[in-house]
């Protein structure tokens, strides 16, 4: 059942250590045995087929060994712990990683399962690539045997794969196996369309790959007779999905689109491509605007190519991409050439690894998202506005490569570098240029920020200009907490300010059982937050002053202590400027409150036409003697008003 996955692996792995895959095998069919696959199938079918998948990735032993477990955790009474005994840490490391992934398809609830799914393949991914490799290699062979499943499943499924392991394949450049799986989503999800794009493949491709052969033959005699050397010329196939998109995208027939002839040239050295591209067009009538020069300007996932049309045999459109194999490799097979391929050469692996490093930046920005976003929901909003979003890559004036989103500016940039350049921008050089922080930028664009101590700084229009979300996170954490400091600077002013009008002398007046009774009261954590909350209105002045008095009120109450003339009796100090017909107003101002006046003699202050006024009352409700303390508070002749605490401050007054 092995023997093609060996001789595969064989292949390109020269030390591979044949017994090791083959105990792996005899373990995962044991632990598996009596289990069937939906299609009736023995189950260790599955793990070796995805395995085969894999061997075209060219994965390295330890990958190949953890798919062919990668059930076993969780569909069998084995454990990882055992697994690691046998085969080792790594593909331990390897087969947790994808178990963790898989125990999240056992929720039910559809959007949520999703999410967490992704979520952890990405750490996963992001602690190491190659779960992820052996995760779409799983899920191809899984939607290749989808039609054992029912329907509604089918569906549910290949939107799945559709909308998150397509991206991701797509994202780690792993084109052949994005096309299949594409394929199989589109046939589930649009069976019609499918069929009758398969229908109309069928019935022209005898011709086409004649004319397909002819036209390689051609430029095959056409690089000899230049005497360039070249590798291999080779036709190019658009999967059924490609051809459906491009037909709805551009309105056009499918013929329109299948009878173009793609053809590939690869050879050993970047210079040839130039001489070769200039050989075709010498030979065929180039379309116009149809040169696109990748090699100088990669595409933002790092593709290199020469791309002509011309018009080619018989006039027939024919599309010409021309490249080395070392870009091929690394356009084909994405992440995974970078792992694997290249691990022989040994010399060149500190370089690559380098190059993964920056490659990946994606991979610590899913990091960050973990960290900064905590729903869900939003973790998914932003994974796909800001990862899979076509991206372009700039550079440092130190020729550091920065990957951004297509249409990111300036402040995005500097964020990227670092949060305090974003804090300090003031405006920015590109490609030696002046531009302001708001220019969008370009693929190729050499960007200097100029931070200054004396910038702006942060602000609320910055948030709907940015495009990523590590620059839009910065800036509303920044804002935030400049906000936070403003509101506790007015929530301050605002309590010593009106607090005064109550008799009370501000914040710091305050004793410590004051205010964790007020923090215990409006159930805030802490004073400075409970200053932000007046600040912003949450907490209202009235709400505090009755918290205050009330506490203040029934503490004498309970102690039973008669500081005052009476229980519900109070003795105040007006300290006023004198003017006729005060004290009447005085009078009226406590009868309208519904307060008994009890007594009230004036005193005359010395040489200052002030007065200082005592009078006693009697409330019955708390809220009224607040009330009236404002009232005299907002006269303008009143200078003060205290109350008389103790017993002898009142009889000696
Ligand atoms: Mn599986």
């Amino acid at each position: 059942m092995i023997s093609k996955l060996i001789a595969s692996a064989r292949e390109y792995l020269p030390t591979f250590n044949e017994e090791r895959l083959t105990s792996a095998f005899d373990f995962a069919r044991k632990a598996h045995s009596g289990q069937l696959r939906k299609n009736g199938a023995e189950y260790i079918i599955h793990p070796v087929k995805a395995a085969e998948i894999l061997t075209t990735l060219q994965v390295d032993e330890d990958s190949l060994i953890a798919c062919l477990l990668h059930d076993v955790p969780e569909d069998t009474e084995h454990t990882i712990e055992e697994i690691e005994g046998l085969f080792g840490e790594n593909v331990a490391f390897l087969v947790n990683g994808i178990t963790k992934l898989s125990k999240v398809h056992y929720r039910d609830m559809m959007e949520a399962r999703q999410i967490e799914s992704l979520k952890k393949l990405f750490i996963h991914c992001a602690e190491d690539p190659r779960v992820i490799l052996i995760k779409l290699a799983d899920r191809m062979h899984n939607m290749s045997t989808i039609d054992a499943l029912p329907p509604e499943k089918r569906n549910r499924i290949a939107k799945e794969t559709l909308e998150i392991y397509v991206p991701i394949a797509n994202m780690l450049g792993i084109w052949e196996l994005k096309n299949s799986l594409e394929d199989f989503c589109f046939k589930v999800l649009e069976p019609k369309q499918y069929a009758k794009i398969d229908a109309l493949v069928l019935q022209s491709e005898i011709e086409q790959s004649m004319l397909v052969k002819r036209s390689i033959s051609a430029a095959e005699e056409l690089l000899a007779k230049a005497k360039v050397s070249f590798l291999r010329v080779e036709g190019r196939r658009k999967n059924h999905y490609g051809i459906y998109k491009k037909m709805k995208i551009s309105r056009s027939s499918f013929h329109d689109i299948y009878d173009l002839v793609g053809l590939r040239i690869i050879l050993d050295d970047v210079s040839t491509c130039y001489q070769i591209l200039g050989i075709l067009h010498q030979n065929f009538l180039p379309k116009l605007g149809r040169l696109k020069d990748y090699i100088a300007l990669p595409k933002s996932n790092g593709y290199q190519s020469l791309h002509t049309t011309v018009f080619g045999i018989d006039g027939k459109i024919t599309e010409f991409q021309i490249r080395t194999e070392d870009m091929h490799i690394e356009n084909e097979y994405g992440i995974a050439a970078h792992y694997f391929y290249r691990e022989a050469q040994k010399t060149k692996q500190k370089n690559i690894k380098k190059k993964l490093s920056k490659k990946y930046q994606w991979v610590k920005q899913i990091l960050d998202l973990q960290r900064d976003v905590k729903s869900n929901k939003r973790f998914m909003r932003n994974l796909k506005l800001d990862i899979f979003k076509d991206r372009i890559f700039v550079f440092t004036p130190n020729g550091d490569v920065i990957d951004l989103p297509q249409g990111a500016i300036v402040i995005d940039f500097a964020y990227h570098i670092h949060s305090d350049v974003g804090m300090l921008a003031e405006f920015a050089n590109i490609n030696g240029q002046k531009k302001s922080l708001f220019s969008k930028l370009h693929n190729g664009d050499v960007i200097h920020v100029k931070i200054s101590e004396s910038a702006e700084g942060p602000q609320i229009k910055w948030l709907n200009a940015v495009q990523t979300n590590l620059a839009r996170t910065r800036i509303r954490e920044f804002l935030r907490e400049k906000d936070k400091h403003e509101l506790l600077v007015a929530g301050e002013d605002l309590f010593d300010s009106q607090l005064k009008y109550y008799d009370i002398q501000g914040s710091k007046a305050l004793t410590k059982d004051q205010k964790m009774m007020l923090l215990e009261h409006f159930e805030v954590e802490d004073w400075e937050n409970f200053l932000v909350a007046v600040g912003h209105g949450e907490i209202d002045i009235p709400s505090i002053v009755f918290a205050l008095f009330a506490d203040r009120y029934n503490t004498n109450r309970s102690r039973g202590e008669n500081r005052s003339p009476g229980d519900d009796e109070l003795a105040l100090c007006i300290h006023v400027q004198d003017r006729v017909g005060l004290l009447g107003d005085i009078g009226n101002l406590v009868a309208e409150l519904d307060i008994n006046m009890l007594e009230m003699h004036t005193f005359p202050v010395e040489h200052s036409g002030e007065h200082k006024i005592k009078i006693c009352i009697r409330f019955s409700d708390l809220a009224q003697y607040i009330k009236l303390l404002r009232s005299l508070n907002c006269m303008p002749e009143v200078i003060a008003v205290n109350r008389l605490e103790t017993l002898e401050e009142v009889q000696t007054f």
